[in-house]
């Protein structure tokens, strides 16, 4: 015995694959830490799942041909592993499908200190059944290399039928790896002990994981339990320590492998991805030292992603790894296809083909707002495109002391309550760069600034605008373009690690011709549409730095640029996009392909100006204020309409623009350098005016309870045609039409749908 493992990289293997015999089975994961499952909590997955199931999975990622013996249900758990399997390379025909059986699950729990709870539906599922059918005999026949994972060993049954395939492995030349992979709970399983000595006792490669090396032998110190395992036959070790790498040993050498660094977002599969890539590198005939760094990078990447399976990879990923470690960056990891994202990427090319369309970004984090925005994307059968801004959301909590997370949290929890599919929301960050914080020198505001991209991407984010225009304490308002695509490509690559972890691959917007952040502050502002050498010196420069930086996978995926279409609104006047003026700089798109323009501030134009915007090129239409500005109007009508039918007994009760009065008198912070003139003029801005600095309130507490006790007061009640001609007239024929329900909240979300119907139109494909 062990022998066989000469036949390991000398080229004389039997032609054939690896094949494995195990369980299959979905993983639930619990979506927070804590402590086991009774009570109920926020789970995902199905992922496909399985110790022997990822490592063949992995296998056939590398293009080695493999296959897998295993029984399944006939259930949907069942198709989510034979489809993937199936779809990474694997060879699914010996894996028999039991009418009568469940496919296996395993509800998984971390706890806040990283142990885990899990609650098993393995023993008792179809795996169970596992047998070597004709199928299987056929596929060991094709077969050089049998993997066994002690936690296959979970039968009586199932270790005979694993024996007999070793046996029919062995005749043919062929050899043997095994993992333990066994928890210590269960090594006292009736059986369990002799069948792990069993399969060290027959193995060519021992691989297990740090402790486990001594859990099968007399010995209790390393070297005397390598010598004793080489003693039984086994040829060589490899011993797992998770991020303290590994270690090779066998009769000539003893070797380490240091673990890549990276961050780990879920271990789970790390050991059977390593243990898949070194048999399959020996199997390839590759050296001990290739095939340890190929393992370590296959255990480094899968760490990286969420869910058992998910983490296996190409030698292409392994590759990235291996050679941007070696340079000290990360690699770009190919993600799963785009969920809904994707969209962005098709906006240029579809211009390019004469059908152009647009996308609608809903900047704002007003509840309601946000349930107009997916309601309407739902009816449009559109993709939501939200999102906030770097003074707004960011990782200290910005303004609305929402973090990232939090921002998308909230998303979420709306999207849930309306029933819009998360996968059809994409979140994006706005003027993400150093602003909030340009008071401090330049090194300190970029450090905020990477720190606040790094939490937009982990919190998955898909969406970045990259803004670095302005200049920090000490330097000039507004920086040269050297300067600011060299901020962008140091913000850039930190987005790019946080995205390799988070396993997303974001989309960038460049580009700052644009008011900052919060609006413009002039009264009347000076609208001037971009120059049309602009876009092209600022994609020119942005070029240039980011292929000198290695980000050429961030070009490739910056989609839009930020540009002045000529578009504005002050507090009482709207400047309408006039096409004429725009004529040059629409031309200029043509040297830019790829790309299309971004445009800010379009709220307030007419649909007719959105859609020729979309038609010119801006494909990406920003519009908040105009939608906080609709609501406010439907709110302060339908306070009118609660003081006549629902008349308020309490007199300290304020009507509802009193409380908004007060609370923007007790902190004018938010509107004081936008709005000038008298008393009484700056009164009317603050509720009126375009510039709707009034949604900055919306979020105070006081103002959220007013809101909440004008809709209580309304609840139930269905408000008169007549009324609502009087203080609501736009809704009134849908009203009598009886389309439209008139209550307090629905009315209100049709203010804002009404608004976003005019984008939905302009943005639609021609
Ligand atoms: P499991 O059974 O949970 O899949 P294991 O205990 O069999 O895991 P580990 O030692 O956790 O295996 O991982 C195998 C290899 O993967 C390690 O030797 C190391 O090279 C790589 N690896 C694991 N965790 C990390 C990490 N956090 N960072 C980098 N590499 C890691
Ligand atoms: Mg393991």
């Amino acid at each position: 015995m062990g022998n066989g493992f000469m036949a390991f990289g000398d080229g004389t293997a039997a032609p054939g694959g690896i094949v494995t015999i195990g369980e299959i089975l979905v993983e639930i994961m619990a979506t927070e830490p804590g402590h086991g499952f009774r009570e109920p909590i926020g789970l995902v997955g199905p992922f496909p799942s399985g110790a022997p199931a990822i490592f063949i999975d992995q296998v056939g990622k590398l293009g080695f041909p493999c296959g897998m013996v295993s029984c399944v249900g006939a259930d949907d758990f069942a198709l989510v592993n034979l489809e993937r399997l199936a779809a990474d390379g694997v060879d699914v025909s010996a894996i028999e499908t039991d009418p009568d059986q469940t496919t296996g699950s395993a509800f998984v729990r971390y706890r806040p200190g990283g142990e885990r709870d899990f609650v098993y539906n393995i023993r008792n599922s179809a795996v169970g059944r596992t047998r070597l059918t004709e199928a299987a005999h056929e596929l060991l026949r094709r077969s050089s290399h049998l993997h066994v994972m002690g936690s296959s060993l979970a039968s009586g049954r199932i270790i005979e039928e694993i024996k007999t395939a070793i046996d029919i492995i062995k005749g043919q030349g062929g050899t043997v790896s095994f993992d333990p992979n066994i928890r210590k709970e269960i090594l006292d399983a009736p059986g369990m002990r002799e069948a792990l000595g069993y399969m060290l006792a027959h193995c060519d490669i021992y691989l297990p994981s740090g402790d486990e090396l001594t859990l099968l032998t007399e010995s209790k110190s390393e070297g005397g339990a390598i010598a004793e395992i080489f003693g039984l036959g086994v040829s060589a070790i490899v011993i797992k320590h998770g991020a303290q790498g590994a270690s090779y040993h066998d009769a000539r050498e003893h070797r380490r492998q240091p673990a890549f660094t990276v961050t780990e977002i879920d271990p789970t599969g790390a050991g059977d991805c390593f243990g898949a890539t070194f048999i399959t590198c020996r199997l390839q005939g590759r050296s001990v030292s290739e095939c340890l760094r190929y393992a370590a990078a296959s255990g480094a990447l899968a760490v990286t992603r969420k869910g058992p399976m998910e983490g296996t990879a190409t030698f292409a990923e392994l590759d990235a790894l291996i050679v941007s470690q070696r340079r000290g960056i990360l690699p770009d990891r190919p993600a799963p296809p785009a969920q809904g994202a994707g969209i962005l990427a098709e906006l240029a090319p579809a211009r390019a083909e004469g059908r152009p369309f647009g996308i609608t970004s809903v900047c704002s984090a007003h509840p309601l707002v946000i349930e107009a925005a997916l309601l309407q994307a739902r009816e449009d059968g559109t993709t939501a495109l939200i999102e906030a801004t770097c003074n707004q959301v960011n990782h200290r909590g910005g303004y609305t002391g929402m973090t990232p997370a939090d921002f998308r949290d909230f998303v979420h929890a709306v999207a849930e309550d309306v029933g819009f599919p998360r996968a059809r929301i994409i979140l994006g960050g706005d003027h993400l760069g150093p602003s909030p914080w340009k008071s401090l020198l330049a090194e300190d505001a970029m450090a905020e600034a990477a720190a606040m991209v790094e939490a937009y991407v982990q919190a998955g984010f898909l969406k970045l605008h990259l803004d670095t225009s302005m200049g920090c304490a000490g330097e000039p308002v507004a920086l040269a373009d050297q300067q600011t695509a060299e901020r962008a490509a140091r913000l850039a690559a930190v987005a790019e690690q946080a995205a390799l972890m988070a396993g997303t691959r974001p989309y960038y917007v460049i580009g700052t011709e644009v008011p900052t952040p919060g609006g413009a502050l002039e009264a009347v502002p000076e609208t001037q549409v971009t120059a049309p050498e602009a876009p092209l010196a600022t994609y020119g420069i942005h070029k240039h730095i980011f292929m000198s930086e290695g980000l050429k996978s961030v070009l490739d995926r910056v989609v839009a640029l930020v540009v002045q279409p000529g578009v504005e609104h002050g507090n009482e006047t709207v400047t309408r996009y006039d096409p004429e003026a725009a004529t040059a700089l629409t031309a200029s798109l043509g040297q830019l392909p790829g790309l299309v323009f971004e445009a800010h501030a379009t709220d307030y134009q007419t649909p007719a100006a959105l859609a020729a915007l979309v038609r010119d090129g801006f494909a990406i239409l920003k519009v908040g204020p105009a939608l906080t500005f609709a609501l406010r109007e439907a709110l302060y009508a339908l306070d009118e309409i609660a003081a006549i039918l629902v008349p308020e007994l309490d007199p300290e009760v304020e009507p509802l623009p009193a409380v908004m009065e007060r609370l923007m008198l007790l902190n004018p912070d938010h509107w004081r350098s936008h709005y000038h003139g008298d008393t009484a003029n700056l009164s009317i801005l603050r509720h009126y005016s375009y510039s709707d600095r009034i949604r900055y309130y919306w979020p105070e507490a006081e103002a959220v309870m007013a809101v909440d006790r004008l809709f209580q007061r309304l609840d139930g009640v269905v408000i008169p045609p007549p009324l609502i001609s009087q203080f609501l007239p736009r809704f009134h024929e849908r009203v009598e039409a009886g389309t439209l329900t008139a209550t307090a909240r629905t009315l209100s979300v049709e203010a804002v749908r009404d608004v976003l119907r005019g984008y939905a139109a302009a943005c639609r494909p021609r």
